[in-house]
């Protein structure tokens, strides 16, 4: 029977697993160095402040993994021989596979900072970080303060977990406002508000410079490069964003890049070996996606895509429309479409804010044909389905706005902003669109 080796057992490699189940007899191995069974890196922070116990991060019972005659090895491969079609363990020992799965993830990025290694300095990835974590920052008498370097998703998590337990936190961020590579100004500023309403020290346009050690290999500061300004600490959160953990297949005859290169259908340059999730990089970007994405959804994705191809119904990896969410701190971001850092030649923006400055839209759209390209939603959550479709349908800015209660989840609570939504529109773009009622019909046949 045939053997499929999957290296990796986060969201990639599992949903890889599950999807052969369903559809083959297969044999299956999921190999990971990580922990025994999947769980969801996305709940990590709840657990270190205590909504969640750390089992309930993980989805599936214990049988799970029997029953469905999956086999979990534990242990870190160290090489991959594609022409024996082997992996080979850093104990020396070697498993054979028919086909293989490279899932392993990212790992944070390190920049060779002096001190990056000291006792306190993690990043926020593995479950180790989160044990080092409750070890270097269980409460605030233990870790008196910390610095969290890097302004990301990630970074700003971090920040939200240690202030959960009342650390004061010192947040450097290499960008003159909050994530602005990505967000458009008016968003990165609300974040930027939301980050001091909190009472963290938030430094813009600065650099770590070093860590420094106390006698005993504990960190004892940073130093920030701009200033030269010290800053005592007892922890040091490095996310400064991630990179694909492929490092053990340096010497290996896959083709690397910045990850595992893979081509529509996920295959890797060797016969029977593919890559997915985090760790994988197309060679051409799909549209105007990244060749590399590390994100939870389109890790699942590639899993059920790469399923499909290995149980003998080769199809491409086609990962739809682009959309994203997540939290910072107290205010929920979605994205759905483009909505780019910078304005394009061929765009017009708007922007409505509402005036407790925890809520925002900003529309994005093409200022000659009028088609909707994206939408931010910060504070006010709206329904991927209904973006799904009207970018699929290339509908224009105005369908939108006129169809804005369809794309709400509680219409009662939004029909306010809703009206003044459209009516800042009208005002600012000279039009008259109407909002219409909701379309209950729609909603319900897609149920
Ligand atoms: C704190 C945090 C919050 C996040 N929040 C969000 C969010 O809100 N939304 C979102 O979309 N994404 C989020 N992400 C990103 C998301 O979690 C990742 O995109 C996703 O988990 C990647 O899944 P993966 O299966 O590709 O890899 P991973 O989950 O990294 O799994 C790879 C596994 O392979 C193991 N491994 C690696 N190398 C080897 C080896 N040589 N031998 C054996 N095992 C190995 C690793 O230890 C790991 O267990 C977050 C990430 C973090 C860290």
């Amino acid at each position: 029977m045939e053997h499929i080796v999957i290296i990796g057992n986060g969201i990639s490699g599992v949903t890889a697993a599950r999807h052969i189940r369903k559809n083959s007899n297969k044999e299956i191995t999921i190999v990971s160095a990580e922990t025994d069974y999947f769980f969801s890196r996305t709940a990590l922070m709840y657990v270190y402040m205590g909504h969640l116990k750390f089992e309930h991060t993980q989805p599936y019972e214990s049988w799970f993994w029997k029953k469905n005659r999956i086999n979990l090895k534990k242990g870190y491969v160290s090489k991959v021989h594609s022409n024996s079609n082997e992996i080979e363990f850093n104990d020396g020992e070697k498993l054979s596979f028919d086909k293989l799965i490279i899932a392993t993830g990212s790992k944070p990025n390190k920049f060779g900072w002096p001190g990056q290694d000291l006792n306190g300095v993690m990043g926020m990835y593995h479950k180790q970080d989160l044990e080092n974590l409750e070890k270097y920052a269980p409460d605030n008498k233990t870790c008196k303060h910390a610095v969290v370097v890097g302004g990301g998703l990630i970074g700003i998590e971090l920040v939200e977990m240690l202030h959960s337990r009342n650390i004061p936190v010192t947040f450097l961020v290499r960008e003159h406002s909050f994530w602005n590579g990505v967000l458009p100004k008016e968003e990165s500023e609300m974040i930027n508000k939301e980050i001091l309403k909190n009472h963290i020290d938030l430094r813009l346009g600065v650099n770590l410079k070093e860590i420094k050690s106390d006698a005993l290999g504990n960190v004892k500061s940073i130093v920030i490069a701009e200033t030269g300004e010290e800053i005592e600490c007892n922890v040091v959160g490095l996310t400064a964003g991630v990179s694909p953990n492929i490092d053990f297949l340096k010497d290996s005859e896959l083709e690397i890049g910045r990850g595992v290169k893979v081509n529509r259908f996920l295959e890797t340059n060797q016969p029977n070996i593919y890559a997915i999730g985090d760790c994988a990089e197309q060679h051409e970007a799909i549209g105007s996606r990244r060749s590399i994405e590390a994100v939870w959804y389109t890790g699942r994705m590639m899993g059920e895509t790469v399923a499909q191809t290995i149980c003998g119904n080769k199809i491409e990896y086609k990962p739809g429309h682009w959309f994203n969410s997540a939290k910072f701190i107290d205010i929920e971001y979605q994205t759905y479409g483009w909505v780019w850092a910078q304005t394009k030649e061929n765009e017009a923006r708007f922007y409505w804010e509402h005036k407790d400055e925890t809520k925002c839209i900003h529309l994005n759209y093409d200022k000659n044909t009028r088609e909707f390209i994206g939408i931010n939603n910060f504070g006010i959550r709206m329904r991927h389905e209904f973006f799904d479709r009207v970018l699929t349908e290339k509908r224009s800015v105005d369908y939108v706005l006129e169809h804005l209660a369809d794309a709400n989840f509680d219409p009662e609570f939004y029909k306010l902003h809703e009206s003044e939504i459209v009516a800042k529109f009208n005002q600012e773009n000279n039009t008259n669109i109407q909002l219409k009622k909701k379309s209950w019909t729609r909603i319900f046949s897609r149920v």
